[in-house]
């Protein structure tokens, strides 16, 4: 890994009667601890775009929305090496800008706001034409890391855990990138599942893509715990995440982490993991996202 990871990923096992009660066991690989904001699956899924960076001395430029994780990390990211770089942001400026994109511009990345529309033509060559002759040289890293270099990126999460007797390794997904370098590095005694946080998203389509290989069998997505949709939320959810923070001490993001531990601790309790099991739960990080929620939702 590029020296910007503070610390080890550490596992962390947690206890509570619906999985002790049935010989379950659950672990949490906390990469939400790596990095203040780079945070989680993010540090991964940039490292081999950063390192390209680095060695050609060249600025980055990467797209997401204003509360966008893989932003925030890019920015902090290309602060700490030194480099230059450009968010290309999903929507008109708004007069008053996210908490994400505040830090992004605190970090020094330059924020270049285009129309839904606009935006909408990124992978385009025109568009992509138009940055290179606006910014000049740069590394281009799709939205959300979203290419085979990011899944080689995201393998190195499976690569750091030691133990190789898991069960199940759980993730939240969202460009899918994450998972299919899981299932790129994992044994396949692991059966690997994916907590799709959008609706309606053909997540499998997207693995074929990413990892252009027929599809392995120990996968499964797991697509009822979106909550309504990407970044939508209820108050059961919330609830969850308070609750799992008293007893764990673990805070999670209600975007991501705090979906798929609900849906995998439900999931517990309507009996779909046999007894003997032992669940990975991979706590991808992105709590810098709960800076949009109303002082005071979360108690943490
Ligand atoms: C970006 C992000 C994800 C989604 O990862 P993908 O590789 O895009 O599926 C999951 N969790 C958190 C906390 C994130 O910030």
């Amino acid at each position: 890994m590029l020296d910007i990871q503070h610390t080890e990923a550490v596992i962390r096992e947690v206890y509570d009667e619906p999985w002790c009660g049935n010989n379950i066991a659950l672990s949490i690989l906390r990469l939400d601890a790596l990095h203040p904001t780079v945070s989680g699956n993010k540090i991964y899924k940039l490292h081999y775009f950063l390192q390209k960076a680095i060695q050609q001395r060249s600025m980055v430029i990467t797209f997401g929305g204003a509360y966008s994780n893989h932003l925030a990390a890019t920015a902090a990211a290309c602060r700490h090496y030194g480099l230059g770089c450009v968010g290309v942001v999903r929507g008109e400026e708004p007069g008053n800008l996210s908490p994400t994109l505040r830090y992004c511009l605190q970090r020094g990345m330059h924020l270049e706001f285009k129309s839904r529309k606009d935006y909408s033509q990124k992978e385009e060559g025109q568009f992509l034409e138009n940055l290179g002759l606006q910014f000049g040289e740069h590394i281009l890293i799709p939205e959300g890391g979203f290419s085979a270099a990011g899944v080689r990126g995201a393998a190195q999460i499976y690569n750091s855990i030691r133990d190789r007797s898991y069960t199940y390794i759980c993730c939240p997904v969202g460009t899918a990138t994450t998972m299919a370098g899981l299932l790129k590095s994992a044994s396949f005694s692991t059966e690997i599942l994916g907590y799709s946080v959008l609706k309606g998203l053909d997540v499998n389509e997207r693995l074929a893509f990413l990892l252009g290989t027929p599809l392995p069998e120990n996968y499964r997505v797991i697509s009822n715990y979106h909550f309504g949709g990407y970044a939508k939320k209820t108050d059961d959810l919330i609830d969850f995440m308070n609750r799992f923070y008293d007893k764990h001490l673990i805070p999670l993001d209600f975007v991501y982490t705090g979906k798929m531990m609900y849906g995998a601790v439900d999931m517990i309790k309507q009996g779909y993991f046999k007894e003997g099991s032992r669940i990975l739960c991979i706590h991808t990080g992105g709590l810098q996202g709960n800076l949009s929620l109303a002082p005071g939702t979360l108690k943490y």
